[in-house]
Order: C-alpha cells, then sequence, then structure tokens
C-alpha cells in the first residue's frame, strides 16, 4: 500500500516538472491556434469571393449566348415582316420583335451588372491577400518561437516523460483514473500532502484524527475540502528525496 501512495507522489512531482515546462510556452500555442482560425476565416473569405467571381463570369456567358440566340430570331422575324398578310400576323410579329428587344436590353443590363460584381469580388480577394500573407507571416513567427522554446527543454522533457512511463506503469488503473481525474478537476494537482496539519493542495486544516490515520500509509484518504488525495509527510520526503 505504501508504494501505491509513493507512486501517485512521485506520479504528481514528474507531472508537476512537466507542467513547468509547459508554462514555459506561455500563451504561445493559444496564439498559435487563434491566428490558424483567423488564417482559415481569411482564406475561406478569399475562395469564396473567386468562386463567386468565376460564377459571374460563367452567367455572363450564358447571357451572351442568349443573346446571341434572341438576335438571330430577331433577323428572323423581320425578314418575316415583309411577308405577312394580315394585320394580325403583322401585330404578333411586331410583338414578338419588341419582346425579344425588352429581353436583350434586360440580358445586356444583367452583364453590365455582372462585370461589375466581378471585378468587386476580385479587387476584394485581392486586397485580403496582404491580410493573409501578413497572418501566415506571423503565424511562421510564433511557430518558431514556439518551436525554439519546445527544443529548449526536449531533452529534460524526453526524460521526464520515460519516468512517468515507468511511475505510470506501477500504479493500477483505477487509481490512475482517479488522479487523471482529479488532476484535470484541481488545475493540475491530484495529490496532496499534509504541512503543518494542513492540506498542501488547499490549505484547509486536516482533523487529527484523520492525521493519524494518513500517517498509517494503508489506504488512499481524500481531503474533504478539495477531493485531491492526501500522502503523509513521511512518503512525501521521502519521494522527495528519491528524486532529487
Ligand atoms: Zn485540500
Amino acid at each position: 500500500m505504501k508504494n501505491r501512495l509513493s507512486s501517485m507522489y512521485e506520479m504528481q512531482l514528474i507531472d508537476d516538472q512537466l507542467d513547468e515546462l509547459e508554462a514555459l510556452r506561455g500563451d504561445l500555442p493559444a496564439m498559435v491556434s487563434e491566428l490558424e482560425d483567423k488564417l482559415r476565416n481569411i482564406q475561406n473569405q478569399i475562395n469564396v469571393k473567386e468562386e463567386e467571381s468565376a460564377n459571374s463570369v460563367a452567367r455572363r456567358e450564358q447571357n451572351i449566348q442568349k443573346i446571341e440566340k434572341l438576335q438571330e430570331s430577331q433577323k428572323r422575324f423581320k425578314s418575316q415582316l415583309y411577308q405577312v398578310r394580315t394585320n394580325k400576323e403583322y401585330d404578333a410579329l411586331t410583338k414578338e420583335i419588341d419582346g425579344a428587344d425588352a429581353e436583350i436590353s434586360r440580358l445586356e443590363k444583367e452583364n453590365d451588372a455582372l462585370v461589375e460584381l466581378g471585378e468587386k469580388l476580385k479587387a476584394e480577394a485581392v486586397e485580403l491577400q496582404p491580410v493573409l500573407d501578413e497572418l501566415q507571416d506571423e503565424l511562421k513567427h510564433k511557430n518558431e518561437n514556439l518551436a525554439r522554446i519546445i527544443k529548449s527543454n526536449e531533452a529534460e522533457f524526453k526524460k521526464l516523460m520515460e519516468k512517468r512511463k515507468v511511475v505510470e506503469a506501477k500504479i493500477n488503473k483505477g487509481d490512475y483514473d482517479n488522479y487523471m481525474r482529479i488532476r484535470r478537476a484541481r488545475r493540475g494537482k491530484a495529490v496532496a500532502t499534509i504541512r503543518r496539519s494542513a492540506c498542501s493542495g488547499c490549505n484547509s486544516i486536516v482533523p487529527s484524527q484523520r492525521q493519524l490515520e494518513i500517517r498509517r500509509n494503508n489506504r488512499i484518504y481524500t481531503c474533504e475540502a478539495c477531493g485531491r488525495m492526501l500522502v503523509s509527510a513521511e512518503i512525501a520526503d521521502e519521494v522527495s528525496g528519491q528524486t532529487e
């Protein structure tokens, strides 16, 4: 049992050191992911504008084909005008011609608007490009800084991770899951000890009867105030001495 408690405390000391190494990265990881989000967003905006601009070109081409067809039929109608025999036929044909005229001018107007829209979108996409470039530069810079920090303590990190693996193998799964759960809930600190009659995690006084029980090192007690696992000062000092 005592080994079980020691291993838990040892795990906590290793994780404390790992947390310190991670803290050296500061807010760089958060900034990197924020920049990546921004970049994705701008790139997306550019893509949408370019796509819409291409769509406007395609629609314009469709309109041009429609106009050509209408002009063809205009020619036909106009030649037919000379062959009509009744007023009724004449009216029907001129109505067709007027209708086609109106449709042609509507399509031409639409095309003018499409040209304008396409150019506007293209210009907007071009305008976003420097923003994108700047963000990319910034991201590159931040990533380099982060990589430098990670590299500077890579060896220490590796050594700690190896030690952690060895200790993890000594801990049963239930204890480990418990440890990780409390660690997540309690800002990294899952195991505390007794210092001056108080839990070293939250400084709440531990009742003296409970302190006596903890000193027997024969089961895992948790702090009633913070829920952290408590190991005796004897175990804490022993483990700290070994790992120094
Ligand atoms: Zn506590």
